[in-house]
């Protein structure tokens, strides 16, 4: 068997465009359009290509969209107070604050700082806890962005047994909440799992969102899986997955590509969540 591509990236620009128009629609009624600001604290490079990525991603969707880079000399309660500034914007839906931040720095008190209604990126322990909850609330762009793609690809995920390798608050831990919404059977594993072949090897779905490159091998895919890379590494000049995807083509049924996966699902998504604060907000 050779697998079929979850094409994040098709699928994402569809996104991004619908997003777009129904943007341009709306704004002439608010006067407006939807507005993102994103933090970003020092220089680490991985980060400032990240937040460029999804600045560039806001202005081509019309959204308003500010870049406020920080020093990583500030004092943590200089960002707090910046946060609290975002929180009275009237032009600002959404606020993101780009981790990691410098060492030293309170991440969550940071997070904690941003209102909920405009943690688009659904850190906020109100939105972590109304996950847990299943009550509606922000869900974070990655683990929304994975389930969005299975979806649109039809991949059915009720009965199924979903293994999630990597347990971040930002990937592993949403994404199990939100399978066993969707009625999955979910095991979690991590770096003290013994013997990770033999959880992922159960996987009807196997999502990977560890930051190795080349982790799950072939010979960790049960024939005819659906494999999703979540993980992403420099490798040289390239960006590499914790899937070796050469191999495990051979043997999945479908398969994330990387790049082209989960990344550019995460920026539609953030896309989206900023959308719905413009249209809660505003009560459209
Ligand atoms: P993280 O906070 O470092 O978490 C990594 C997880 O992997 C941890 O739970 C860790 O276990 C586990 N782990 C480490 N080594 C392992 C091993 N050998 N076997 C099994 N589990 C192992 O990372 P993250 O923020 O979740 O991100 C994970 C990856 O996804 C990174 O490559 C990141 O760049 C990428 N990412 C991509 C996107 C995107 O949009 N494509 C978005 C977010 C993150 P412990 O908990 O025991 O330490």
């Amino acid at each position: 068997m050779v697998a079929k591509l979850l094409n994040g990236k098709q699928l994402a620009e569809k996104i991004r465009n619908d997003l777009a128009e129904k943007a341009a629609s709306l704004s002439a009624r608010v006067g407006r359009p939807p507005g993102l600001a994103a933090i970003l604290v020092g220089e680490d490079s991985a980060s400032q290509l990240y937040v460029s990525k999804k600045h560039q991603a806001c202005q081509e969707a019309g959204f308003h969209s500010e870049l406020i880079q920080l020093s990583a000399s500030i004092s943590q309660d200089e960002i707090l107070k910046k946060v609290r500034d975002l929180n009275r914007a009237a032009t600002i839906d959404g606020i993101l604050v780009q981790l990691p931040l410098p060492k030293g720095m309170d991440e969550n008190a940071v997070l904690e700082t941003v209102a909920p209604e405009k943690d688009v990126d659904g850190f906020h322990p109100q939105n972590l806890g109304k996950l847990m909850a299943g009550q509606a609330g922000f869900v974070a762009a990655t683990p929304k962005g994975v389930m969005r793609l299975l979806q649109e690809y039809g991949v059915k995920i009720a009965g199924k047994h979903v293994v999630i390798v990597g347990r971040s608050t930002i990937v592993g831990k949403p994404l199990a909440l939100l399978m066993l919404q969707a009625d999955a059977t979910v095991t979690v594993c991590h770096s003290k799992t013994k013997n990770l072949k033999e959880f992922t090897k159960q996987a009807d779905i196997l999502v990977a969102a560890v930051g190795k490159a080349g982790l799950i091998t072939a010979d960790h895919v049960k024939d005819g899986a659906v494999v999703v890379d979540v993980g992403t590494s420099r490798v040289g000049t390239k960006l590499k997955g914790d899937v070796d995807f050469d191999s495990v083509k051979q043997t999945a049924s479908w398969i994330t590509p990387v790049p082209g996966g989960v990344g550019p699902m995460t920026i539609a998504m953030l896309l989206e969540n900023t959308f719905d604060a413009y249209v809660t907000k505003n009560k459209l």
